[in-house]
């Protein structure tokens, strides 16, 4: 069935002091019906970018957007938002994206309104069902934003994105700015939801036990591209690119089968600039296998025989590769 996201050599860039920032550069990523897809990267990796073009919040520079089957990457504002409705995007900072004036009721029958769905009673009572099934009691519905938790505040902003039954979620972050102490009742309130509802999702997130939870599968992005991409399990089990090697070393999940954690792999240097990206292998100025060819060369994104992708040189088609935590000597 057609996927409802289907990003085609997605590009973002766009002009700064210094040049031309490339923050998205050649991403293509689709998310199925009622598939949870998760992207993850360092901050600046351009995953932020990446979801605000797939609801077109950012404008595209280059590559297609479809969304349920339409290009919708140079439709105008007007055009488009009769398709808003299917389509959402749930932000970090709930606080944002929440009108201060309004009430949490008024909030969450806006979009209802806006798409001519439900209004006056029938809207009072959607609002109600929607409160009870992110955690909130009927009372909330009076209350304006600044008189609720993070935590409250994100669950209307799941609402609100709800409300109108989107065919896609975007969720950036969803957590990372609410206590540690209410984050795991937020993901599983996602979880349930997109569970009950079979909506899409693209999980952007650089919380790996997150991911591993709520993801299908996982698209891992350096540098404005997606490095790798393979089912959840898998690339836990068995991360191919020596990126990926090193950021799920940076997390204490054991292996699944020997127990272990994995050892942890240490990346000389900062992320470089969108700016000014390395040649070839973007990812070689901090790789640990890196060998000649990558300064110069750039890998392709290829498909395995397994169906994984990755772009590497040092991995063969038939998934031998490298460990990055065990470099060959000099
Ligand atoms: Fe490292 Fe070279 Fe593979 Fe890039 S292509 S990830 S630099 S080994
Ligand atoms: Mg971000």
């Amino acid at each position: 069935s057609t996927p409802v996201l289907q990003l085609d050599s997605l590009e973002r860039h766009f002009t700064a002091s210094g040049g031309t920032v490339r923050a998205a550069d050649g991403v293509t990523l689709t998310v199925g019906r009622g598939e949870v897809v998760g992207l993850v990267g360092e901050s600046g990796s351009g995953k932020s970018t990446v979801g605000r073009c797939a609801v077109r919040l950012d404008e595209p520079t280059g590559g297609t957007v479809r969304i349920n089957g339409t290009d919708v990457t140079t439709m105008s504002r007007r055009s488009l938002r009769p398709l808003r409705k299917d389509f959402h995007l749930v932000f970090q900072d709930p606080s944002s994206s929440l009108d201060p004036r309004m009430t949490v009721g008024q909030i969450v029958a806006e979009p209802l309104r806006l798409h001519g769905i439900a209004k006056g009673e029938a809207a009072r009572a959607r609002v109600a069902e929607l409160l009870a099934q992110v955690g909130l009691r009927p009372e909330h519905a009076d209350r304006h934003p600044h008189e609720l938790s993070g935590g409250q505040r994100q669950r209307i902003s799941i609402a609100r994105a709800l409300s109108v039954d989107p065919a896609l979620l975007v969720a950036d972050e969803p957590t990372s700015a609410l206590d540690v102490s209410v984050q795991a009742s937020v993901l599983n309130l996602l979880a349930d939801l997109q569970r009950d509802r079979g909506f899409g999702c693209l999980f952007i997130t650089h919380d790996l036990a997150a991911v591993e939870y709520l993801a299908d599968r996982i698209a891992v992005m350096y540098l404005g591209q997606i490095v790798e991409q393979a089912p959840t399990a898998e690339l836990f089990a068995d991360p191919k690119h020596p990126y990926t090697q090193a950021l799920l070393s940076a997390a204490p999940v054991p292996d699944p089968v020997t127990q272990r954690t994995r050892e942890r792999i240490v990346l000389s240097g900062e992320l470089p600039s969108p700016l000014a990206p390395p040649p070839g292998c973007r990812f070689h100025t901090r790789c640990p296998l890196a060998v000649d060819r990558c300064r110069t060369e750039i890998p392709a994104l290829r498909t395995l025989d397994s169906g994984r992708e990755v772009s590497c040189h040092l991995v063969a088609d038939d998934g031998t590769a490298p460990d990055a935590a065990a470099p060959r000597p000099a």
